[in-house]
């Protein structure tokens, strides 16, 4: 899926307020931004509008927004990210409004100084309507709300790429009205790298996945299949494909909806797809001592994790890619001693990219969570920052959070 959309060089920027649609659905505990990889992601852009003292108005969602409570309570508020926000860009003068559909916001963004900011709360407030009732103007891009904030600039920036995926009213809504838009340069990155490894891959193409949800996945697996070499599986998607081959498989976690097509994919592409060969198990999803089994797992026993013959098959494969994308971990990872296989993959992913110029990309998600955990951030040629967006352009399905934007003349 190539995307020739207009980029920050391609605006004419002038003095007019320009709004800019960011990913700022952050962690927050106790009121406090815990991870603000996303914020920091989105600076490059704000700092290129800054610089040319552009009045930036933003625009995020945080969380779901279900009920008047999730609002009332201040849960799902992005002033906690405005104080961090504050923190990354001193000596910008930095405001909040605390209502995203403000009839005097115009009046509001005409008294702002070039070179400040505005970040409007959480677009998802508008999910829900005074009464309570759910009516997701937001998520179901409610053209009016679309409407309304496209008013408010003539100039759209779409820098948002976890929510490329979704047709929302402040990305398609505002985008099909706005006079002129583009994406900014996270957005820009995001599409080169995803574009590099899927639309033009370097052979041998390598795909890896894992996690839980195969249902989640076979788009994406089916169409790598088509153009990657090899499909190495692990995680508990391995137990579907081992039912549908009828291994005993213990009491591991399997989708048992699945199983035909797990044996419809094994059918289609059984000479690319390759399965592990041993795992480390427990009694249960707990932080046991690991008993390491060869082929099937007995009964009483759940696999958690992909073992080391596993990882020795696999590497054969990784060692010779040029081109490797990875969605999913290789176990439950969040269980220190069901971690081996994941970290050993970050290990193994690395060293090809140092030593054979591999271009690896993460597809965001756990997988990303994962690698960044275990200390290989800045090991891989790419990191994606939305799971679910670089999942469907692996589908190769439309992103109508992209395709909304203008082309480049
Ligand atoms: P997904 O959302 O499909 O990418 O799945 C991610 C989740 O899969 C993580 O929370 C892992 O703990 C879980 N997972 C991976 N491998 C296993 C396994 N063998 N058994 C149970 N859960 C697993």
């Amino acid at each position: 899926m190539k995307y020739n959309k207009k980029s920050l060089y391609d605006i004419d920027l002038g003095s007019e307020p320009v709004l800019v649609r960011v990913d700022f659905n952050v962690p927050i505990k106790d009121g406090k931004v815990t991870n603000d990889k996303r914020i920091i992601e989105a600076l490059p852009t704000l700092e290129y509008l800054l610089d040319r003292n552009c009045k930036i108005i933003l625009l995020s969602h945080l969380g779901r927004v279900k009920s008047l409570d999730d609002i009332k309570s201040g849960k799902k508020s992005l002033k906690p990210v405005f104080e961090n926000l504050k923190e990354k860009l001193p000596g910008v003068e930095i405001a909040f409004e605390p209502n995203n559909t403000n009839k005097d916001l115009k009046e509001k963004i005409k008294k702002m100084h070039a070179g400040s900011i505005l970040l409007l709360e959480n677009t998802r407030y508008n999910d829900v309507d005074a009464k309570g009732q759910v009516v997701k103007h937001e998520s179901k891009n409610d053209p009016k709300l679309g409407t309304f904030w496209a008013s408010l600039a003539n100039v759209f920036v779409n820098d948002a790429f976890g929510t490329a995926h979704r047709s929302h009213a402040s990305n398609v809504g505002i985008a099909s009205k706005v006079k002129n838009s583009c994406v900014g340069f996270l957005v820009e990155k995001e599409l080169d790298m995803l574009s590099k490894a899927i639309d033009n891959p370097l052979h041998p193409f390598v795909a890896i996945f894992g996690g839980a949800k195969i249902s989640d996945k076979i788009a994406s697996i089916e169409n790598i299949a088509n153009i990657a070499d090899y499909i190495l599986i692990g995680g508990a998607m391995t137990y579907t494909f081992w039912k549908a081959l009828g291994k005993n498989i213990g009491n591991s976690l399997i989708e048992e909806e699945s199983v035909p097509i797990a044996k419809e994919l094994l059918k289609k592409y059984g000479n690319k797809i390759i399965l592990p060969v041993d795992s480390l198990c427990a009694t249960a999803f707990e932080n046991q001592e690991p008993k390491h089994f060869k082929g099937d797992v007995p009964d009483g026993y759940m696999a958690l994790d992909i073992g080391k013959k596993t990882i020795k098959v696999f590497n054969k494969i990784i060692k010779k890619a040029k081109t490797i994308v990875w969605n999913g971990p290789m176990g439950a990872f969040e269980l220190p001693n069901f971690e081996y296989g994941t970290k050993e993959l970050c290990q193994k992913l690395a060293k090809s990219c140092v030593r054979n110029n591999a271009f690896c990309v993460i597809g965001g998600g756990d997988s990303a969570a994962a690698a960044i955990n275990l200390g290989y951030e800045n090991a891989f040629s790419h990191i994606s920052t939305g799971g679910g967006a670089s999942l469907a352009y692996f589908e190769g399905s439309d992103l109508p959070g992209i395709s909304s934007i203008k082309d480049k003349a």
